[in-house]
């Protein structure tokens, strides 16, 4: 039998931008929403939890899942950092009943809007400006100076691509965004 399939809210954005922040929000808001973790080869940061956070894979076993087409999604988001949407993750949260939150780049995000439609929203969480990006990327404190400049490096490509995403939601004031954010969810899954 098919397993039942629910909706795909997809946050989108640049490294910093605030997508963390808003799916950590909406998941202790919304029972009937849960979190996709991602697959990664890049090195666990303190405090994640592996199947939690993320499932953190070698790049051997993340190109073995490559070559099995484990992957509804996958992106070299950065040289030699592979992250990807394992097709088993979408199922078993959908055998749950949830709709299903992703935090993923804006490649893999389109990806799965062109496989999924009408079922998947793309939301692009812009930040007001790209000093306010270095501003929180920094305040952070995860990355070191390599990591920082790889993804400020990226960031100016990413924000192009919010025009080719279901919303933009700009995400200066906090509270303002996760209350648009709530709206945004409310009435997609209603
Ligand atoms: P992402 O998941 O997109 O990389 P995060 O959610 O980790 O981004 O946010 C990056 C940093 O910016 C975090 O330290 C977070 O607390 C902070 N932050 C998020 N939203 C805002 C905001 N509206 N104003 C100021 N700081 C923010
Ligand atoms: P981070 O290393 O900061 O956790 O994530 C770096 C970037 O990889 C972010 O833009 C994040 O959204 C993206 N990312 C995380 N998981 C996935 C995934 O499964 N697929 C894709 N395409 N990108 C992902």
């Amino acid at each position: 039998m098919e397993s039942p399939s629910g909706k795909l809210i997809i946050f989108t954005a640049p490294s910093g931008a605030g997508k963390t922040t808003i799916v950590r929000y909406l998941l202790q808001k919304f029972d009937q929403l849960a979190f996709s973790v991602s697959a990664t080869s890049r090195a666990q940061r303190p405090g994640e939890k592996h199947g939690k956070d993320y499932y953190f894979l070698s790049v051997e076993e993340f190109r073995q899942a490559i070559d099995r087409e484990a992957f509804a999604e996958w992106e070299e988001v950065y040289q030699g950092q592979y992250y990807g949407t394992l097709k088993q993750e979408i199922q078993r949260l959908w055998a749950e009943g949830k709709h299903i939150l992703f935090d993923i780049d804006v490649q893999g995000a389109l990806h799965l809007k062109k496989v999924y439609g009408t079922q998947a929203l793309v939301v692009f969480v812009q930040p007001p400006s790209l000093e306010a990006l270095e501003i929180r990327l920094r305040g952070r404190q995860t990355e070191d100076e390599a990591s920082f400049k790889k993804r400020i490096a990226k960031a100016a490509e990413e924000l192009s691509f919010a025009p080719s995403c279901d919303r933009v939601l700009i995400n200066d004031d906090l509270e303002t965004t996760l209350k648009q954010a709530e709206e945004m969810i409310l009435s997609f899954i209603k």
